[in-house]
């Protein structure tokens, strides 16, 4: 007995795709607007996968990796179903923002509430519309604008089932991180729904290499939850993932202009020199931005400009540094080929 599915009044039968358009409060230019979700429900029964992007609204990659994994998956080989939306903060999307137009951050509003601000109002209802309805999800990120992110997996790792997706997934770096208040994940682990974190690239641009990792490691999880068929042996061989339990950001010790000496996955050493700030009016005057930790690069901003205070690098802490770097060293590899 295959079990019904309802998104937004819109029945979904076994072995369709279709594209559903959510309504969403209109532009106040009375300009109607909708969040596009593409529904593809295979043959046979399976688990349910929801895939967003864009819930900060001004981080692409994942608006392509969508676009590229609907044109990957069809109905005949899938077993369960799949739910993609591209961009689920469609208005920051369009104004080239992280926010709501009521500036709140999406990812602090979950779970929302029917009769709450306009963030709310969206987040209930994704919520209710899409996540309370699967199984698991993947959600996808980029660092926030003028930064940049290895890619990499954030996930609670407390959980098992959790931990068993963020490994299939099969990106080098996993980092354990916990669940923030009003956050997407926070509001699926109450509905028992569990969801990874994906993140790679910058705000405002593709990635290409953060987004074929992104798509490879969804298929990956569909995969391991037998909603597709396995790969022929041999055909593909993932990266063991290492896992991070803590990170932290090394801030600028001065204000002034940034020159860093290293870059995203390269390792760096407990007091070794990884960047400069130079003062402007004075160039003989350079502070060493010194590493406080041994660790490895996964974030790091792009910006020369900084206050005292900012963040300049996002540093993961490793039990086994070395076999990390190799191991991201060849998925480098692996990803230009
Ligand atoms: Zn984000």
């Amino acid at each position: 007995m295959i079990e019904k599915l309802l998104i937004a009044g819109n029945e979904i039968k076994p072995a369709t795709s279709s594209v559903l358009q959510l309504e969403l409060p209109p532009l106040y230019t009375n300009t109607p607007l909708t969040m596009p979700v593409h529904v593809i429900r295979g043959k046979y029964d399976g688990p349910r996968l929801f895939v967003s992007a864009a819930i900060h609204g001004d981080e692409l990659n994942g608006i392509e990796i969508v676009r590229r994994l609907i044109k990957k998956v069809s109905v005949k080989r899938l077993a369960g179903t799949l739910i993609a939306v591209p961009a689920v903060n469609i208005y920051g999307m369009l104004q080239h923002s992280r926010y709501l137009p009521d500036r709140r951050d999406l990812n602090r509003c979950f779970p929302g509430s029917l009769r709450g601000s306009l963030a709310g109002r969206l987040a209930y209802l994704f919520m209710n519309e899409i996540v309370s309805k699967c199984t698991y999800g993947i959600d996808l990120h980029t660092a926030a604008l003028n930064r940049n992110n290895l890619p990499q997996i954030r996930a609670d790792l407390s959980d098992e089932k959790i931990t068993e997706l963020a490994n299939a997934f099969g990106v080098p770096v996993i980092v354990n991180s916990k669940l923030r208040d009003g956050s997407l994940r926070e509001a699926a682990r109450v509905e028992n729904v569990q969801v990874l974190v994906y993140e790679a690239g910058e705000a405002m641009r593709f990635s290409e290499s953060g987004i074929k990792a992104g798509l490879t490691g969804i298929l990956n999880v569909m995969r391991h939850v037998n909603m597709l068929p396995p790969l022929t042996k041999n055909s593909f061989i993932k990266s063991i993932p290492y896992v991070a339990q803590s990170s932290s950001w090394m801030r600028a010790p001065v204000s002034g202009i940034f020159r860093t000496k290293t870059r995203l996955g390269k390792e760096i050493k407990k007091d070794q020199v990884i960047g400069f700030i130079e003062d402007v009016c004075d160039y003989h005057n350079q502070e060493e931005v010194i590493a406080s930790d041994d660790g490895i690069i996964i974030g790091q901003s792009d910006i020369p400009l900084v206050y005292e205070g900012d963040p300049l690098f996002h540093v993961a802490y490793f039990k086994n540094v070395k076999k990390v770097v190799q191991s991201l060293d060849d998925f480098d590899s692996e990803q230009t080929t």
